[in-house]
């Protein structure tokens, strides 16, 4: 049995780095399983609430530095989507493509992807100009007229990163008032140059030529009345969906497919943890993301050291 790990982390996030970092001081060798599709937090640009670090930190830094400190520790990183996931009888299964990993314990830290709306055009035009990161592709809209979709806290920083390049901002939301906190609405409420908040209102259509965005359809919720904004681009902030697919039907989710944890971090399949936005539908910050993965990481090494005691899942 010298081909079961110890430990795998899904995920590469700041949870799954943390966790890393954890078991592998504890001389659990993690191995890390990590995807080409970028975490959250290597999205964003400045983070302003990472305690520490008074001047703040880029967020791809923050990332990369929690990767380096848990290879320091001898962490071993994989690259590769990890497709399958399976409950065997004393260990568990992760299929990556062909290849497949076997662990006593796994802490799953996949976190969440971008929701998107459902709406007509959405998916012809992404990635020409529809955009889920205004962080990556602000620059591409030097000049130029765009939509911002979203109430929340990624809503106002995608405006505020967009604001640097675009001639004009519409920012819609469907309620009357924002959700995001205040400090982030009023460096956004002060930018009215350049931004024009709609509220009550939703996208139902996006227009194009073919090949890019010219304009968005919108309705007013309140008077039901419909209106087209002329724009180059949309981009989406509208939260997050978990990335659970593969633990589906293996592992409890709630009803919006988050991993339901307990305050140790564990699922309901002895063995198997969860942290970072995979099981937080409620913070989502980086620090209870971090937070959360040392949880998983020393709950984690509890259950090997009861399993080497000849403790049973
Ligand atoms: P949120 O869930 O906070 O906000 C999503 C927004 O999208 C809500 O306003 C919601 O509307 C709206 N929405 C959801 N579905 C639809 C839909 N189908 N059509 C139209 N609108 C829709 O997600 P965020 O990504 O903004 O933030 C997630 C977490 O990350 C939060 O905890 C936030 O604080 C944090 N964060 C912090 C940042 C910072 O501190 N700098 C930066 C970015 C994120 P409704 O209001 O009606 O629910």
């Amino acid at each position: 049995m010298t081909d079961i790990h110890d430990v795998i982390i899904i995920g590469g996030g700041i949870a799954s780095h943390t966790a890393a970092l954890y078991t592998a001081r504890a001389s659990l060798k993690p191995v890390v399983i990590i995807a080409t599709e970028p975490d959250q937090l290597s999205l964003t640009t400045l983070v302003e609430n990472y305690p520490g670090f008074p001047e703040g930190i880029m967020g791809p830094d923050l990332v990369t530095n929690c990767k380096k400190q848990a290879e320091k520790f001898g962490a071993s990183y994989v690259d590769g989507f990890a497709d399958s996931f399976e409950i065997k009888k004393g260990y568990f299964e992760i299929g990556v493509g062909k290849k497949k990993f076997k662990s006593r314990t796994v802490i799953i830290s996949t976190g969440a992807s971008a929701r998107k709306l459902g709406i007509l055009g959405e998916d012809k035009y992404f990635g020409r100009g529809v955009s889920t990161c205004a962080i990556c592709d602000s620059a591409l809209y030097r000049n130029k007229v765009v939509v911002v979709v979203g109430g929340g806290d990624s809503a106002m920083e995608e405006t505020l990163a967009l604001y640097k390049f675009a001639s004009k901002i519409y920012l819609i939301h469907r309620r009357d008032q924002f959700k995001a906190s205040k400090i982030m609405q009023d460096r956004v409420l002060k930018l009215k140059d350049k931004v024009q908040i709609i509220l009550n209102t939703t996208v139902t259509e996006v227009l194009g030529d073919g090949k890019f965005v010219t304009g968005v359809k919108i309705k007013n919720l309140v008077t039901d009345k419909e209106d087209t904004i002329k724009c180059d681009g949309m981009f989406l902030a509208v939260g997050h969906i978990p990335n659970t697919i593969i633990f589906k039907g293996k592992i409890n989710l709630d009803d919006e497919g988050y991993i339901i944890t307990d305050k140790l971090m564990r699922t309901n399949v002895p063995g198997v943890f969860a942290a970072g936005d995979v099981q937080d539908r409620i913070f989502k910050q980086a620090v209870t993301s971090a937070g959360s993965g040392c949880m998983a990481a020393i709950e984690s090494e509890k259950f090997i050291e009861n399993l080497k005691a000849g403790g049973k899942y």
